[in-house]
């Protein structure tokens, strides 16, 4: 970097002319802005930016240089607060994008405009890498950046500049940038009290983000504007004549509102451009200063009024109450000639630098500071308490300053503390309830919005401070599931259904089993799904479902059972004997079967293999291994009832086995299939299974009841695409309602 330090000097380098005179620019402007100029050190920064940057170019074709001056020039005249910032806006993206590193400008130009620029950096990396969407990931990472106050500042600018010039980049990079802007950079710049920029800020993103509507208004305003000085003038004539009767000192002027504002109020009456009335607002201008100043504003405003009847609902005072960002002026809306509202905002000079220029202007005012250092330190404080504490009615403004309601997908919710939450737009108190804690969700029994009970349906909106109202004795509702929108909640909710149906129906197969236990009877799991089906449940979960939650009596059902075993005496004895059958005939299919399976990706041969009989797995099911007593592995469908148990449980037993690809082996799988029982049904099916793959049915058991028929079918596959094309063909039977693996809930484990 010896090259470098000569460059400080200005040697060796050629700056072209037109860039010289724009430096000259820049330094006169920073003697009208600023407190004071060390101009070697602006010179400096901009000579080696020039140089390091030389070789680079902006999109629009001109040399980099351009950027960084522009950058400096806006923080010199908008932001106006001192040299070393100015000398970072000329420095700010060498780091970045230059060869010259963080330290060579440490040691070149100091700690302070180091630190500024290091700032800078890790903020551009930090905006490309995250999710900046989030008013609170901003905050903090603003608060972990800004070590010193001038990297925001600097970087207000350069967003500026960037939105200035966006015209060149692509249309998609276009609104990435300007949505990041509107709804990051602009809030953010109306916090620190920077109104030009904020201002300016909107309108360029209006012009890419709705470049119809910008159209619109924009002719709008034009065609109008003839109408608009005439009647502004009407206005102020006479209020003039008044005022320097008086001796004020003063200026008048009528002043559009800015574009995005105007278009914010058309989306958010529904109106079109000309039924917008104000559109434009009077601001008069005061010269007196301090207590005196605010004297003058009062009695301007008596004689505003005098003339012209106020809306007095619509009167604020920010002069005796600021808001957070230190804005200070009367606003007052009167009915002016014609009968038209007008808004008038009355303020001193001081206040008038201030609402443009924000807390940067506060500075200027400040008298017995002793050096710049402790006036940046107090800044600092001042922005960082800010930025920590939001007190809730203050961090409410910044926030329904990005919410936008342009942007309808996010709003901006705040908890008593003040801690701000973004979430969906159309959630309401439950969504919020579940984001801030998955406990709080699943107890609240209501909610305050802005200090008033509301629904838990109710609707939020950006900026509403909410509070949840918990009881240990509440539960989910499933109704909720109707009106949260976020999929934390809705999952939650679902979860929670879930396992308390899990619940409902252990509970009520115990239920049933006690009672059995107690009257001495034994009902077998496929006589229950029998007498589920004739008593028209689904299957037999959903019947135990409704005994455990109280839906189905568990008389009834003894009721019903009694009849039924008594009827089919006859039937059951055959259902006994076919389902030995079935039993023995499984078992030996099975342990003669062929060991068609890896364990950690070996073919095992010499491990004895069974599959088990309470889910019948096939090759292609997903499975897992289970180590029996016997030292045999036993393979279980993922999806077995048993599963969660033998591996909650017996979780050391397991192994992860695999399927080998081996032909011609041949599995057991066993279908129960319900229809309606007509003619032929029967052999209708066993041509339909014999002809699909020429799969070979080992057995069938039918049992009618009630026009039900109910088919037991024990089959041999290859795998799980076999027994797939199988149910698919046997589906298409006429009159057949329903296919389904057959599964017995026998419990290997025995920790039932
Ligand atoms: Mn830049």
């Amino acid at each position: 970097m010896i090259e470098a330090s000569t460059i400080l000097k200005g040697n060796g380098i050629r700056i072209e002319e037109k860039y010289e005179e724009r430096l000259e620019d820049l330094l006169a402007s920073c003697r009208a802005n600023l407190k004071t100029v060390d101009e070697e050190l602006i010179k400096r920064a901009f000579r080696l930016s020039y140089w390091a940057h030389r070789n680079d170019h902006r999109a629009s074709g001109e040399l980099y240089i351009a950027h960084p001056l522009e950058v400096a020039k806006i923080y010199v005249e908008q932001i106006g607060f001192d040299d070393i910032g100015v000398a970072a806006a000329l420095l700010h993206d060498v780091v970045e994008d230059t060869d010259l590193s963080l330290e060579f400008i440490r040691e070149t130009f100091g700690d302070s405009l180091a630190s500024i620029i290091d700032g800078l950096t890790k903020m551009s990396t930090a905006f490309e890498t995250r999710d900046v969407g989030n008013a609170e990931n901003v905050r903090k990472l603003l608060l972990s950046m800004a070590s010193d106050i001038r990297v925001i500042f600097v970087k207000f600018a350069d967003r500026l500049h960037n939105m200035r010039t966006l015209g060149s980049l692509a249309p998609h990079k276009q609104v990435k940038i300007a949505t990041e802007t509107l709804t990051l950079f602009a809030p953010l710049a109306h916090r620190f009290g920077f109104f030009t920029i904020k201002s300016e800020l909107e309108d360029l993103c209006l012009a890419y983000i709705h470049p119809e509507e910008y159209k619109q208004i924009t002719s709008g305003l034009r065609d109008r504007k003839k109408e608009r000085d005439t009647y502004v003038k009407q206005f102020i004539d006479p209020l003039r004549d008044r005022l320097q009767t008086e001796g004020f000192d003063f200026e008048i002027y009528g002043r559009s509102k800015n574009l995005y504002s105007i278009f914010r109020k058309m989306k958010r009456q529904d109106k079109p451009l000309k039924e917008i009335y104000d559109i434009f607002a009077i601001r008069i201008v005061l010269s007196g200063e301090g207590s005196k100043g605010k004297e003058e504003c009062w009695r301007v405003y008596s004689i505003i009024t005098d003339l012209y009847k106020p809306l007095t609902e619509r009167f604020r005072d920010f002069v005796s109450v600021p808001k957070s960002n230190g804005y200070q002026s009367l606003h007052t809306t009167v009915l002016g000639p014609n009968g038209k509202r007008v808004e008038v905002q009355i303020r001193t000079r001081e206040m008038h630098e201030i609402a443009e220029k924000g807390v940067a202007a506060h500075w200027k005012y400040k008298e017995h500071v002793n050096s710049a250092d402790s006036e940046m330190d107090s800044l600092l404080m001042w922005v960082r308490d800010l930025l920590e504490n939001p007190e809730v009615e203050k961090a409410a403004d910044f926030v329904k300053d990005f919410s936008l309601n342009l942007y309808d997908e996010e709003i901006y919710i705040f908890t008593p503390k003040g801690d701000v939450h973004s979430l969906p737009s159309g959630a309401c108190p439950v969504d919020f309830a579940y984001l801030v804690h998955s406990e709080i969700g699943s107890h609240c029994i209501g909610a305050k919005v802005n200090g008033k009970m509301v629904p838990l349906s109710y609707t939020l909106t950006s900026g509403d401070q909410v509070e949840i109202i918990t009881s240990k004795k509440q539960q989910p509702n499933p109704d909720w599931i109707k009106f949260v929108v976020t999929q934390k909640a809705r999952s939650r909710i679902r979860h929670w259904i879930n396992e308390k149906r899990r619940k409902a129906t252990e509970h009520g197969r115990d239920l049933w089993e006690k009672r059995l236990a107690k009257l001495g009877m034994e009902v077998t799991d496929a006589e229950m799904g029998r007498i589920s089906t004739k008593l028209r449940f689904p299957n037999t979960q959903q019947l135990y479902f409704e005994l455990g939650s109280g839906l189905y009596e568990v008389n009834d059902l003894l009721k019903a059972t009694k009849g039924m075993l008594k009827d089919d005496d006859p039937e059951k004895s055959e259902s006994e004997s076919l389902r030995l059958q079935y039993e023995s005939f499984l078992s030996s299919a099975q342990s003669s079967g062929s060991p068609g399976l890896l364990i950690d990706g070996e073919l095992h041969t010499d491990i004895k293999t069974e599959y088990s009989t309470c889910c019948n797995p096939i090759p292609g099911d997903s499975v897992f291994g289970f180590i029996s007593k016997t030292g045999a592995i036993k393979v279980h469908r993922v999806s077995c009832a048993n599963a969660p148990n033998l591996m909650l449980n017996l979780a050391d037993r397991i192994i992860p086995v695999e399927w080998s690809r081996q032909k011609d082996v041949h599995f057991v799988s066993a279908l129960r299939i319900m229809g309606e029982d007509r003619v032929g049904i029967l052999s209708d099916l066993t041509q339909v299974i014999s002809k699909t793959l020429k799969t070979n049915i080992r057995s069938i058991t039918v049992s009618t009841d009630d026009g039900v028929f109910v088919g037991n079918v024990v089959l041999f596959v290859s795998d799980l695409e076999h027994l797939r094309r199988l149910i698919d063909r046997i589906k298409k039977v006429d009159g057949i309602h329903g296919v389904y693996r057959y599964e017995e809930q026998n419990d290997e484990s025995g920790l039932r």
